[in-house]
């Protein structure tokens, strides 16, 4: 029988197949990776009042272990990877990990997710380990209030991350704020203009009822149009704009928006929002959610989860393969948090991979 000569048109142009396609035809090039699930905060819209099981010491991956998931995912296409949890900078040397990942071919870049308590310190070696872009959680600029939604945090010292982040070189910093009617919806403008002044990008997350709506709060959810609406209402005379959706590198399900008209020769005061509850980007989702045990999510709106741990500790990259595929083909199309109580995640995000 002849050879088959025939060229798919993604080799043909000398772009590289898709690998990883779900149900929905969505393809996923992006991979959160919790390194642990424990948190040196407890941010009360995240950790419900009687807290979340941990995973067992045992099941924990080790970053050996990470980095050949990480190798596995990269030979079917994802490109970019987050580091996340948890609070990932209170894993021990966490910057040996990095390392690791950044030897592996064919990842284009890490990103990692704080909140920012251990950046004075940590900022500066995670960079230089390889860390291209940071997000920093950051709720309130008052330090009363911020220690209240945290329970334990240290607005000062995360202030100072902040600035230790600022000096060590990254490609980007994003400051997270999940705005909630009632504690913070009076800071939203303040939050934008400090960040503007220290050309740091600000976003604004709708509030997801997860952990089975055990630490929501139904009336304080704050939606994307009013985010919006209160940024333009601070700056009399503007009105908000929506950027194209290629504006911002590494956007993901943010959508941006910058206040106009621009003000001659100063920055462009843009913001993001990320509103999976009155606005779901459900639709675009590229991305999969390693657990700290080695669970594969393919949603966070959902507890079903794929096991990797086994798969690799018993029978290597193929059948991690194999793994990976079963949970692709059931990645579902879109969130259910609107059925709080009736079957929305029981799981809180540090227990998925936030
Ligand atoms: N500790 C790291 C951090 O602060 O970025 C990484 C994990 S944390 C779970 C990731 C992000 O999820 C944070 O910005 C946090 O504010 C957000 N988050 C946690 N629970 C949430 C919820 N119920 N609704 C919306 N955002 C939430």
């Amino acid at each position: 029988m002849a050879a088959d000569t025939t060229m798919s048109a993604e080799a043909a142009v000398g772009v590289e197949p898709a690998l990883l396609v779900d149900p929905q035809a969505r393809v996923i090039d992006y991979l959160r990776v919790s390194v642990t699930d424990r948190c040196n905060y407890g941010c009360s819209y995240c950790i419900p009042h009687d807290g979340v099981e941990h995973a067992d010491r045992a099941d924990v991956l080790s970053f050996e272990e990470i980095a050949a998931l990480v190798r596995v995912f990269v030979s079917l296409g994802v490109r970019r990877v987050r580091l996340t949890g948890g609070e990932p900078t209170v894993r021990r040397d966490l910057a040996a990990l990095v390392r690791m990942l950044r030897a592996i071919p064919g990842l284009a870049e890490i990103a990692l997710s704080s909140n920012g308590h251990l950046l004075a310190e940590l900022a500066a070696p995670l960079r230089a380990a390889g860390v291209d872009r940071l997000n920093i959680s950051l709720d309130s600029l008052d330090a009363e209030r911020f220690r209240r939604i945290t329970r334990r945090g240290d607005l000062g010292r995360v202030l100072a991350g902040i600035e230790a982040a600022r000096a060590a070189g990254f490609a980007s910093i994003k400051l997270n704020t999940v705005a909630i009617r009632g504690f913070n919806d009076d800071e939203l403008d303040r939050i934008c203009a400090w960040a503007w002044e220290r050309d740091l990008l600000p976003r604004f997350i709708e509030e997801m009822p997860m952990a089975d709506g055990r630490a929501y709060v139904p009336g304080a959810q704050l939606a994307a149009a009013e985010i919006r609406r209160r940024i333009a209402a601070a700056w009399p005379g503007t009105s908000v704009v929506a950027d194209a959706p290629n504006a911002v590198r590494g956007a993901g399900p943010a959508r941006y928006f910058r206040l106009a008209p621009d003000e001659t020769g100063a920055p462009v005061r843009r913001f993001g929002v990320i509103s999976p509850m009155t606005e779901h980007f459900c639709t675009t989702c590229n991305r999969l959610r390693l657990s700290t045990a080695g669970a594969l999510h393919a949603c966070l709106a959902h507890d079903d989860a794929v096991d990797l741990r086994g798969p690799l500790r018993e029978g290597g990259a193929d059948a991690v393969t194999s793994a990976i595929r079963t949970a692709l083909a059931g990645k579902r199309p879109g969130h259910t948090f609107q059925l709080l109580g009736l079957g929305g995640p029981r799981k809180a995000m540090v227990q998925i991979g936030g």
